[in-house]
């Protein structure tokens, strides 16, 4: 589970999250949205300290995140995070992409981590490409290994911000059917995202922020179907 309570932070003196309470219960699935500059990449970019926020609490699976290495440690394995742009090693192939970390990082044995790798890259379609380097491989693919690879540590939570907007539309569907095929396994899941079909699909509920603050939040059928504020109707009617 994931608490932030009465969250703050400013860059200089921008105020970029004003007062954010959430809490996401385990197991469940939260879409963010809200307008360029809202604070969503902030946020989340937060609960895996990624950023540090400097007022409220967030706890994480029960660790509360501070100045300590040791809750930076563990938020960092429980946590996995994909990007918009994939963030693979160029010069590692798929399967050292996928290894670095549990060899590095959990010291699983090379043999285990190499076994477990072609198990996501099974799972998210592209055992075939074990091989070849990110280069070889096309936007859609990359993503795709951006997924397994952060599966391989095994995280109890995963973090996508915006991992489709990079992707030429035919390559978008591939990646969001591997996000739906993990939200089916259970994983605690929160997706910055703007496809609103995959929120429909898999959201348990879908957050609006819109400058640094949470505006609403809802079940996906209430939040789009029955927006209460003017912000939130005239996000709705841009993007729909
Ligand atoms: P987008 O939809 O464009 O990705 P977002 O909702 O993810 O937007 P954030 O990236 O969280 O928005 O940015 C929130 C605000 O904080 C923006 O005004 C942005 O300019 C500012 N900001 C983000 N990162 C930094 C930084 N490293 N230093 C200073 N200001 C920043
Ligand atoms: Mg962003």
């Amino acid at each position: 589970a994931i608490q932030l309570l009465g969250v703050n932070k400013w860059y200089g003196q921008m105020h970029v999250l004003r007062n954010i309470n959430l809490e996401i219960a385990e197991g469940e699935r939260v879409v963010v949205c809200g307008p360029s500059g809202s604070g969503k990449s902030t946020m989340i970019r937060c609960i895996n300290r990624l950023e540090e926020h400097q007022q409220g609490q967030i706890i994480v699976d029960g660790i509360e995140l501070g100045d300590d290495l040791k809750s930076l440690d563990a938020i960092r394995r429980e946590v996995g995070m994909v990007f918009q742009s994939f963030n693979l090693f160029p010069h590692l192939t798929i399967l050292e992409n996928c290894t670095l970390a549990p060899i590095w990082v959990r010291k699983m044995p090379k043999k285990e981590a190499e076994a477990l790798a072609m198990e996501y890259l099974t799972r998210v379609r592209i055992p075939e490409q074990a091989n070849k380097y990110p280069g070889q491989l096309s936007g859609g693919q990359q993503q795709r290994v951006a997924i397994a690879r952060a599966l391989c540590m095994k995280p109890k939570i995963m973090l996508f911000d915006e991992p489709t907007s990079a992707l030429d539309p035919e390559m978008i569907k591939e990646v969001l059917d591997t996000m739906v095929m993990l939200a089916d396994t259970g994983m605690t899941m929160i997706c910055v995202t703007h496809e609103m079909g995959f929120a429909r699909q898999v959201a348990d509920r879908v957050v609006f922020m819109d400058r640094g603050e949470v505006v609403e939040s809802n079940t996906p059928d209430e939040l789009f179907g029955n927006p209460q504020t003017d912000r939130l109707k005239l996000f709705l009617s841009q993007i729909l």
